[in-house]
């Protein structure tokens, strides 16, 4: 078996390649003296330190798993000096503003590293993960008091963060949720009571203090969603006390044994409102957001460590002799079977899945460099479509990162043939621990929901077709514009569809069920795009990427646009 190695290299050249990352950070001030040679340096030190500290620990991890004992959770050996190790060297801190004591660094970065972690041993990286989004939602909506205790110790990492939404009852309909909250005599805090289930780093030994966001509801708080509020309940109060919340089991599950996944109990336990009352939703969305990219970089980062380990089997494993491109017989160039890398349907698996990893990336990347764009470039044009664009894109890459990964890491199993389902080699963990991605963080089929209904219908689709032409004329005059030109004007066409059908009776029913479908259509329309965006002199695998993309992924472009069409039952 294979630990988990990042490509440093690889990513560097997407970054300043495909996505001219450093000119286009150049243009905002806030990045003055960021350039090319420091990002570089930065992510081989990342790269370093992941294959050095995190991947040793995924096996050992999966294997041990959390252990519960009377409330107090205890990670598996390694866990938590490595966690220690992390946040002290800085890493946790990497794109957080200086004046929390963050390094003020392209957000970027920080979505590569948590690439590779999660590639690395993604049960680890679960609850660091949750740290950026953590950050945003306190820097931006809770109050300068509660900013001045957290927000350095949440950017630093000191401190680990949850985001406690599940209750039994209520899953993806947040607007079930019961847990209350009654204002103290102190007229400051509030007294949080309730239950939430399926609570990623609820409790575990990794930092000392736990910071618990928590939506709750008040006495006379409007029903469903408008009648959330958002509060921060520590693990241990400001003034040392043990707060009243409790872990009371965690869960036995199928994968990411390393995290713990708590039910807590909070029983009138102290917290503080962030942002105003029932805005809570509002606020936590911030958190959420931050959230979803993250377990798009998860699935980026497991496919490509499921391919790594494929790869460098089929380099190993020989059956069969195998058939030349140039002859219609079996090969008789070498005496005894072929590498199986040698055969057609294992490259196919390992061309489509490479292609898929670096077309996701640049896609996520992008996002990335957007969202500095949306909170630090001078022009307020330029930061309302960097805005459009990432939250056009979280619902896409959320979903689609996930799905293709899972399906991806099965393609990469089966090249293992019966070997890959025998714990020894590694990659059935990786499908075990995938398999998630795709349910936590609002559920694909809720992302599918939020692209329809909050980034396509409530503007006709206008932010869309302005996203869509802003990326035509990122291609400027390219040899594939004209193709990638074909694939966005059906997706135009069949959004404004979308957007009549909408207005019909009973329209939205219809389209709930083409949903999914829609977002694939996307999903390929951008792979398309980025594919293209690679084909350029200063990638040379570039070429046989798009076509390896042109052979498997655009007919799955044909075959959700037919099944959309099928299903609305009207002409496009
Ligand atoms: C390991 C793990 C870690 C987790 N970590 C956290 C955490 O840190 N914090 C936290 O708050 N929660 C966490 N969760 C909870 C997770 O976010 C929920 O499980 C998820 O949101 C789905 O909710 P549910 O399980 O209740 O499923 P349900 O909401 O009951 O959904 C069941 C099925 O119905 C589908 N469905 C529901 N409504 C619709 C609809 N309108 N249209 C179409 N399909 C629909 C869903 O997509 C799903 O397929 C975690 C869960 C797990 C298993």
């Amino acid at each position: 078996m294979i630990d988990y190695t990042p490509k440093a290299h690889d990513a560097i050249s997407t970054l300043e390649g495909v996505l001219r990352a450093s000119d286009a950070l150049k243009t905002m001030p806030y990045f003055e003296g960021v350039d090319a040679d420091l990002m570089a340096q930065i992510l081989n030190e990342a790269a370093k330190f992941v294959a050095s500290n995190i991947s040793g620990l995924n096996r050992s991890g999966d294997e041990e798993g959390c252990a519960f004992d009377d409330g107090k959770v205890i990670t598996p050996h390694g866990f938590r000096p490595a966690y220690q190790a992390f946040y002290r060297a800085g890493w946790a801190a990497l794109s957080a503003a200086p004046e929390d004591g963050g390094q003020g660094l392209p957000l970027v970065l920080e979505f590569m590293l948590y690439e590779w972690l999660s590639g690395a041993n993604h049960a680890w990286t679960m609850s660091p993960g949750l740290l950026h989004g953590a950050y945003e939602t306190i820097k931006h909506h809770a109050s300068a008091e509660l900013q001045a205790h957290y927000l350095p110790k949440i950017a630093s990492g000191e401190w680990l963060a949850t985001m406690c939404i599940t209750e039994a009852h209520a899953g993806s309909d947040l607007g079930l949720l019961q847990t209350k909250a009654i204002k103290a005599e102190d007229g400051s805090s509030y007294h949080i009571s309730g239950t939430k289930i399926f609570i990623s780093g609820g409790e575990h030994d990794l930092s000392d203090n736990i910071v618990h966001l928590v939506l709750a509801r008040l006495p006379q708080a409007p029903a469903g969603t408008k009648g959330l509020s958002l509060f921060l309940v520590p693990k241990f109060n400001p003034d040392g006390q043990r707060s009243r919340v409790h872990c009371e089991r965690i869960e036995d599950k199928m994968g990411i044994h390393g995290s713990p996944t708590c039910v807590m109990r909070f029983d009138q336990a102290q917290g503080w409102l962030i942002g105003e009352e029932n805005k809570g939703l509002n606020a936590m969305f911030l958190m959420m957001n931050a959230a979803r990219l993250h377990v798009a970089l998860q699935g980026i980062g497991l496919l490509d460590s499921a391919l790594q380990k494929s790869a460098a089997y089929a380099s190993e494993r020989r059956q069969f002799k195998a058939i030349q491109p140039a002859q219609a017989g079996l090969s008789t160039t070498s005496n005894g079977p072929s590498l199986i890398i040698e055969h057609p349907a294992i490259q196919k698996i390992l061309n489509k899945n490479q292609a898929l990893i670096q077309c996701f990336r640049v896609l996520a990347y992008k996002t990335a460099i957007e969202l500095d764009f949306a909170k630090h470039h001078p022009e307020p044009a330029r930061r309302r479509r960097a805005l459009d664009w990432a939250n056009l894109v979280t619902p896409i890459l959320k979903a689609s990162c996930t799905q293709y990964a899972f399906d991806g890491i099965s393609e990469c199993l089966q090249v293992f043939g019966g070997h890959g389902y025998i714990r020894e080699w590694g990659i059935e963990q990786h499908l075990r621990d995938c398999r998630i991605a795709m349910i936590y963080e609002g559920t694909n089929e809720i992302q599918a929901i939020d692209l329809m209904m909050r980034k396509i219908l409530p503007d006709q689709g206008h932010t869309l077709e302005t996203v869509l032409n802003d990326l035509l004329k990122e291609l400027q005059g390219h040899e594939l514009t004209p193709q990638i030109k074909t694939v966005f004007d059906k997706i135009e066409a069949i959004t404004q569809t979308c957007v009549r059908v909408s207005l019909e009776a009973g329209g939205h029913y219809q389209l709930n069920w083409i949903m999914p479908e829609y977002l694939k259509l996307l999903t390929v329309g951008l792979l398309a795009w980025s594919a293209a965006a690679q084909v350029n002199a200063r990638q040379a695998q570039s070429q046989a990427q798009w076509l390896t993309f042109v052979h498997w992924c655009l007919p799955e472009f044909d075959k959700n646009f037919a099944t959309i069409t099928h299903y609305l039952k009207v002409p496009v």
